[in-house]
């Protein structure tokens, strides 16, 4: 039997049209404002151009509004800072997106932190991080919490499942991690110093590849029934995990592409009107 296909797509498509409504409601009771994502983009990559762009249009989908900033290249530490400040004193901006990653020569840990709590609707500052971590209401990290919202809405089990996550990235494996964790799986966390991951990757109930390499993740290192999550986006439409051969063996998975990437953006612009609902009232 064929494995079920974790729909991101149609699921991040349901959430728009949700998602919509709520926008009109608050525009009604707020004199026509919709509710307001400042995207920074600092310096040129191409890819990181595409993502703001996908989820600026996203924002217009639903009827929500966004301020463009875009940063050159040679922006210092202390100017993104600043510009991280005046948004967090706008009291137009519900959320704000600072898009992964910035030059080398910018503290992006420090940017992260400097977003206000309130507006952290990508959820990457180190108060979010921990708050999620304690089970005290904060705004998840974004890819993550797609992943779980995608779990939870195709009824996966995660109690009492051995999950195994690949990477340990602040934005995506630590927090996916402990997600997992706080639903009540017993987690591994697997990074570049793991010794023979493919016998714990075969241990794996659920499997969470966010690795960062093309199908770096073999077919026959993960077992029958496993509940298969891709968070990898390649060129050429490959994933971390090699899929094509776990279509039949696996019990679900998040196809490449249209399984985790449309979650992530669609988490974005939900914690944004959740921010704008706190906000506006
Ligand atoms: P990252 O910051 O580069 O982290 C990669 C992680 O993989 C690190 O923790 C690293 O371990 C681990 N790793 C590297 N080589 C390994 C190996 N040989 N064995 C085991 N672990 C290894 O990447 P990221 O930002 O988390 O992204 C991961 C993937 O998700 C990428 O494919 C990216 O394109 C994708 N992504 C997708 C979305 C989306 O919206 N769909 C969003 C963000 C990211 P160390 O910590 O030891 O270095």
């Amino acid at each position: 039997m064929s494995a079920l296909v974790l729909d991101g797509k149609s699921l991040a498509q349901k959430t728009e049209a949700e998602l919509s409504q709520r926008v009109t409601v608050l525009k009604q009771a707020n004199n026509g404002q919709a509710p307001i994502l400042a995207t920074i983009l600092v310096g040129s990559d191409p890819a990181s151009g595409t993502y703001v762009k996908m989820k600026q249009n996203a924002c217009k989908r639903i009827g929500m509004e966004s301020i463009a900033v875009e940063l050159p290249e040679e922006t210092t530490t202390e100017q993104l800072l600043e510009k991280i400040s005046e948004l967090n004193a706008n009291p137009d901006c519900h959320g704000i997106l600072l898009q992964h990653r910035v030059p080398s020569q910018i503290d992006e840990r420090a940017c992260f932190d400097a977003i206000a709590a309130e507006k952290d609707v990508d959820g990457v500052t180190c108060l979010g991080f921990g708050r999620m971590a304690m089970q005290e209401p904060a705004y998840g990290s974004a890819t993550p919490q797609g992943i779980m919202r995608i779990l939870e809405a195709y009824n996966i089990e995660l109690s009492g499942k051995h999950a195994v996550v690949v990477g340990r990235s602040p934005i995506l494996g630590k927090p996916m991690a402990l997600m997992l964790l706080n639903a009540n799986a017993t987690v591994t966390i697997c990074h570049s110093r793991t010794q023979d991951l493919p016998s714990l990757i075969k241990q794996a109930d659920i499997l969470v590849g966010a690795v960062g390499r093309p199908e770096f993740i073999k077919a026959n290192w993960i077992k029958k029934g496993a509940v298969v999550v891709d968070a990898g986006y390649h060129p050429g439409g490959l994933g971390d995990i090699e899929l094509e051969p776990i279509i039949e063996s696996a019990s679900a998975y998040t196809p490449v592409p249209g399984g985790v990437g449309p979650m992530t953006i669609n988490t974005l612009i939900l914690q944004c009107v959740m921010a704008a609902e706190n906000n506006l009232g």
